[in-house]
């Protein structure tokens, strides 16, 4: 394999070491492709497709994962690219509550979405999770964009925690057999708090802010002194 290939990307040439991704040489452009799953700190994966462009393949490729070749040429814009990345984004809006994902919604906004497209479809439905003093899992708002299971496993923590839960549409987020955090490895270090792109996983202290309860009481029920209530298993809010 050579050790540089040269592509071009919406008409512009560029060399870059082998094995660079699709997503990666277009930033060295100033071409920002969108993205969901995909973080800075963590293995791309590939699985929300929102980056997919024309890559000349039968298929559309995830600029995220799909390396460059040589002679590749890329596109990132054609209508059946902003066509595709638009329909992701409605078939999420219609499955999931993105009321606290930002960057998705202004992602909506700019490709021009229809949230309302697939209104009438089915919903993803979850129980929220309250079953220790850190953190609350609401898996209405979950994306299965994965960046929690990998941050808690090899890609950070290495507590394996997390785990997918379910197939097809009913798939999600979980833990072992459904047991309530403090049953599992998690060390509740808040790595996945901080990586979750759509408010599913969030501070019990903001939560509790948010309700409007006092600080003071705030403290009290989340202080770090207290240990997590085993008897607490996962159960609703
Ligand atoms: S809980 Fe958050 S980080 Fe985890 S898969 Fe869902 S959206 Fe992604």
């Amino acid at each position: 394999m050579s050790e540089t290939v040269t592509l071009t990307i919406d008409g512009t040439e560029i060399t870059v070491p082998a094995g660079t991704t699709i997503l990666d040489a277009a930033a060295q452009l100033g071409i920002e492709i969108p993205a969901i799953c995909y973080h800075d700190s963590l293995k791309a994966n590939g699985l929300c497709r929102v980056c997919s462009v024309d890559a000349g393949w039968r298929t559309n490729a995830a600029a995220c994962v799909a390396e460059c070749s040589q002679g590749m040429n890329v596109k990132t814009q054609t209508d059946e690219v902003v066509r595709n990345r638009r329909t992701i984004l409605e078939m999420l809006s219609s499955t999931v509550d993105l009321s606290e994902a930002p960057g998705i919604l202004a992602l909506l906004k700019e490709s021009g979405a229809d949230p309302e497209r697939f209104a009438e479809f089915k919903r993803r439905e979850s129980p929220v999770y309250d079953d220790n003093p850190f953190y609350i899992r609401d898996y209405n708002q979950c994306i299965n964009c994965w960046r929690c299971v990998q941050v808690c496993a090899e890609d950070a923590q290495f507590a394996f925690a997390l785990s997918f839960d379910g197939r097809g549409f009913e798939t999600r987020i979980g833990t072992f057999m459904n047991q309530g955090m403090p049953d599992t490895t998690c060390v509740f270090c808040g790595q996945c708090v901080g990586v979750c792109p759509t408010g599913a996983l969030k501070p019990k202290r903001q939560v509790l802010l948010e309700q409007g309860m006092n600080p003071d009481d705030i403290f009290r029920e989340t202080k770090r002194g207290r240990k997590p209530k085993r008897e607490a298993r996962g159960g609703n809010s």
